[in-house]
């Protein structure tokens, strides 16, 4: 399973690729949490990088493009990969089309979780106050919701045009979300778990559970249980 995960900030983009990556056995990749320890460790693309993200700014296409592309060309053979966080502008989805076609990589679709922008605010305001990311102030997280908005939403129409969109309601609880990411890629035909040579290979075979609660299923028809952690 290869899939694209398209979010606002605060969406729970991050729940939601832990939770699908951990589904259908897949590596998560993430360009956020990606950016954010090249900074904490201080390498020269960290502190190129360092003053778009404290900006909420995009980071330039060129510096995630290898970052991406290394990660995706090891993650590939092993079963897929949940990309969360790219491509974040139209430059990008081109360059990610391009870098499929040329890899023979198939992306099995493009998650899109829509949650309206009084929500986000309200939600990244909440988590700004128990987590210490430098992009979580008020200016901040507007301007990145500006940004997304500007740049990344373009995108689901791109998808779309392609087949490639799956839309889902992001305002939902958290389990029911992934429940119906997981069954309009069924629908759609990308499979459940299991499916596309995903599952078996990755893990192991054994995700463990974590906080997030979900068990990998060995079928595309039964959903990810709550390990009742909430
Ligand atoms: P959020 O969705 O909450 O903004 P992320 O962790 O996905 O959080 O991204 C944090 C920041 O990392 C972004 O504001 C941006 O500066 C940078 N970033 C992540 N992915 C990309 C990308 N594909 N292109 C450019 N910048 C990116």
């Amino acid at each position: 399973m290869r899939l694209l995960l398209l979010a606002p900030p605060g969406a729970g983009k991050g729940t939601q690729a832990k939770r699908l990556s951990q589904y259908y056995g897949i590596e998560h990749i993430s360009t956020g949490d990606m950016l954010r320890r090249e900074v904490a460790d201080a390498t020269p693309l960290g502190l190129e990088a360092k003053t778009y993200l404290d900006r909420g700014d995009l980071v330039p296409d060129e510096l995630i493009r290898e970052m991406v592309v290394e990660r995706v060309s090891e993650a590939d053979p092993k079963g897929g990969f949940l990309l969360d966080g790219y491509p974040r502008n139209l430059a990008q989805a081109e360059e990610a089309d391009a870098l499929a076609r040329d890899r023979g990589i198939t992306i099995n679709g493009a998650v899109y979780l829509d949650v309206s922008a009084e929500e986000l605010l309200r939600r990244l305001m909440a988590r700004s106050g128990t987590e210490s990311r430098s992009d979580d102030n008020e200016e901040t997280i507007r301007h990145r919701i500006e940004v997304f908005e500007a740049q990344t939403r373009p995108l689901a129409d791109y998808f779309r045009q392609r087949g490639l969109l799956i839309s889902v309601d992001g305002e939902q609880p958290v389990e029911k979300v992934t429940q119906d990411i997981i069954d309009k890629l069924a629908a759609a035909g990308a499979g459940g778990a299991g499916a596309g040579g995903a599952g078996a290979g990755a893990a192991g075979g054994s995700v463990p559970g974590d906080a997030a609660g979900v068990t990998p299923s060995p079928g595309p028809d039964r959903p990810p249980t709550d390990g009742g952690s909430h």
